[in-house]
């Protein structure tokens, strides 16, 4: 396949190396850790880039397949606290399911997201759904943290069920496949999510030889993630499936082209330039915002949610 229908939009000009948004890096996923007993994530953020390097996105565990055996009890991670910031799980394969102490909650399942804004605190706890517990199967998730600015870290809790059917689809040039829009803005297609700060956060669904091309302002902070198939970026890097892609912090298109069927997960967003203190389940602006969250959560302010 050759990249020479793509033209350089200002020039009219065939697509040259130094048109592409640069990539930076191209990381393979960190060894696996367990969170709790129902999540087997690589850490790509902020592991391998630090906390700020991909802001707002200061979390993303990413559960690769994993072939989860029929249990009785459901596997996952018990009631905890998270102030500051909004947990965002995409699941591929499998179903999860959440409760939380603000009385948000339900299972997502194939192609579902589930947008939690924890602001200014919840309780909650993430579990495979019952019935793929009995079953076991394929699991296959992401989860993000996506930080909040300081004018918003203590804002009331809210939830976002976003099942596949309400994202929006942008259909891709000749059978390419489907960019699917969680949230943010695809070539004029808006995503269901509402967000706090900028943030665009796609599916690209390619078939095999399908492209895509991407644009975002220079400053957003840039990167995909390889779930299913392998790609070609910018017409010369291949990445294979289960690899992060960050890209650099210059002007220029993405061009995907899926070396076979693939499934990529794209995210872009504004960086929210402020201070970040983070402990454990809480990320906030100062040290003394840290100690009033573990008071607070000691105090029981975060309400209440049976275990
Ligand atoms: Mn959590």
């Amino acid at each position: 396949m050759t990249t020479d229908t793509l033209k350089n939009t200002a020039t009219n000009e065939p697509m040259t190396a130094t048109d592409y948004r640069p990539i930076e890096r191209v990381i393979a996923p960190p060894r696996a850790h367990m969170v709790g007993d129902g999540f087997r994530v690589h850490g790509f953020l902020p592991a391998t880039v630090g906390m700020q390097r991909m802001s707002p996105f200061l979390v993303m565990d990413y559960n690769s397949k994993w072939d989860v055996p029929a249990g009785t009890t459901p596997r996952g991670v018990g009631v905890h606290p998270h102030r500051g910031f909004e947990t965002v799980t995409i699941a591929y394969k499998g179903r999860v399911a959440h409760h939380d102490s603000s009385g948000g909650g339900g299972v997502i399942g194939e192609g579902d997201v589930q947008w939690m804004t924890a602001a200014s605190g919840v309780l909650h706890k993430e579990y495979h759904e019952e019935e793929f517990s009995k079953s076991g199967g394929i699991f296959q998730m992401v989860q993000l943290w996506v930080n909040l600015p300081a004018k918003d870290k203590m804002s009331t809790p809210k939830y976002q069920a976003i099942t596949h059917a309400r994202m929006a689809q942008h259909a891709l040039p000749d059978n390419g496949g489907s960019m699917e829009v969680i949230a943010g803005n695809y070539q004029g297609t808006q995503g269901p999510a509402t967000t706090f700060t900028p943030v665009h956060l796609y599916n690209a669904r390619l078939n095999k030889g399908g492209k895509a091309e991407l644009e975002f302002p220079a400053h957003y902070n840039t990167a995909l993630l390889v779930i299913e198939g392998s790609i070609r970026v910018n017409g010369t890097e291949q990445v294979p499936t289960d690899h992060f892609v960050l890209m650099g912090n210059a002007p220029g298109k993405i061009l995907l082209e899926a070396t076979e069927q693939a499934v990529v997960l794209v995210l872009s967003g504004e960086p929210i330039n402020e201070p970040i203190a983070a402990y454990g389940p809480f990320v906030m602006n100062t040290e003394a915002d840290i100690r009033q969250a573990i008071e607070d959560f000691n105090q029981g302010k975060f309400g209440y949610l049976e275990d």
